[in-house]
């Protein structure tokens, strides 16, 4: 078994314990927006078609997610401009390892989610029905300049899926590019063609979640589908020219059999192709899988072999402390490329053409020379807002 770290396990979570900074914010902020992707389907009920659920609702309704609903016969998004909380992150985190390796993003969430994972790690807040659980806000133009100031190269869209607050995550993807700041999406993919189309156009990497490769388990443990992922996968990596990564939590029991491993190895080297970046993750007890044991290194170990007989070129182990399965290794001589150690980068051989600098081969992946060594400590922060601090919050 892996040495455990105490911060590692909670790669996706919110920000619950890092040291808080506070960011302070100016402008009012309507929370309540229409949204872009709906129609009617007569009898007064409308159906949104932000994702595949295509929830069917009547005025005052809410959806599966429950920050859309319908009112005034048509879908609006409750969470605009609200957040779980804000915090900067090593980008490693997200897991991106190739996309400006040692650079700080900018996270956050809103609440809600349109997946019922039963091993969800921010339940908490994916399946708030409260909205005094979002705490935070900021406009798309006060979370590019915070990001900005704080030295984030980029924001993410992470903790609840983007997908339920699109017009919020597209907003805020506007305003980073203008200063030059770029979006991490870190979703399930589970979303229709015209959003999906929408909100990548917009990103410019992402990680998604392979959370199995069963129908049965996306249905049983996720409450969802396993075939909208696979075409999600395929279309940002084939019709896009976003960074694209692919996690897949390994749950003991449940989707970690060999058989299953090299099923979805198979499918990533042929429909994706072996550059695409493939995670391992540990899973840990929470929500309502508090009975299943963690995920040993032995297992995320095996897997990643699986994926390097499958031919992918870098394929990791995440959510423990694994030097070799967290570093980078070079495609065409097997040298370390990026050590890693955690999320802590130990050393670098890449040239600044990110080529391996014994043989030269290419490292796939989105760089911007050598970062310092170490990665950046994570920090909450708090973008307290005019209002509040009118109200002596
Ligand atoms: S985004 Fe939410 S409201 Fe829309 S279809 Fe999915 S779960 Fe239902």
């Amino acid at each position: 078994m892996g040495r455990p770290h105490p911060w590692l396990f909670d790669y996706i979570a919110a920000p619950r314990r890092a040291n808080i900074v506070t960011e302070r914010t100016e402008t009012a902020l309507s929370t309540v927006v229409d949204t872009r992707y709906w129609h009617s389907v007569g009898a007064g009920r409308v159906q949104c078609d932000a994702c595949p659920r295509a929830c069917r609702l009547h005025d005052g309704q809410r959806g599966l997610c429950f920050v859309r609903g319908a009112e005034s016969g048509r879908v609006r998004l409750y969470s605009y401009g609200r957040s779980s909380g804000f915090c900067v992150d090593p980008i490693e985190k997200k897991p991106l390892n190739h996309f400006l390796p040692g650079s700080a993003v900018l996270s956050f969430g809103t609440a809600g989610c349109n997946l019922a994972c039963k091993f969800c790690q921010n339940w908490d807040m994916s399946k708030s029905r409260e909205m005094d659980t979002l705490a935070d806000s900021a406009t798309p133009a006060e979370l590019a300049a915070a990001a900005q100031r704080l030295g984030c190269a980029s924001i993410a869209y992470t903790y609840n899926d983007p997908t339920v607050f699109l017009e919020y995550a597209v907003d805020v993807a506007q305003a980073a590019h203008e200063r030059g700041v770029r979006s991490v999406a870190v979703t399930a993919g589970y979303m229709l063609p015209a959003p999906r189309a929408d909100f990548f156009s917009h990103m410019d990497a992402a990680n998604i979640d392979l959370k199995s490769f069963s129908e049965r388990f996306y249905r049983e443990i996720c409450g969802a589908e396993l075939q909208p992922v696979l075409e999600t996968l395929e279309y940002v990596h084939s019709e896009t020219s976003v960074w694209l990564e692919v996690t897949t939590l390994l749950i003991p029991g449940l989707n970690d059999s060999d058989a299953e491993v090299a099923a979805l190895c198979a499918w990533v080297a042929d429909r994706l192709g072996p550059d695409v970046p493939l995670h391992f993750t540990a899973f840990h007890p929470d929500w309502k899988l508090r009975d299943v044991p963690p995920t040993p290194l032995a297992t995320l170990r095996r897997a990643r072999r699986i994926g390097l007989d499958h031919g992918l070129r870098y394929v990791y182990t995440g959510n423990v402390v694994d030097r070799e399965g967290g570093s980078t290794w070079c495609s065409g001589c097997g040298g370390q490329l990026i050590g890693r150690d955690g999320y802590d980068i130990e050393s670098w051989n890449l040239d600044g053409a990110a080529r391996c600098r014994r043989c030269r081969t290419v490292c796939a992946g989105v760089f911007d020379g050598a970062p310092g060594l170490r990665a950046p400590g994570r920090r909450g922060v708090r973008l307290a807002s005019a209002r509040e601090r009118a109200g002596g919050a």
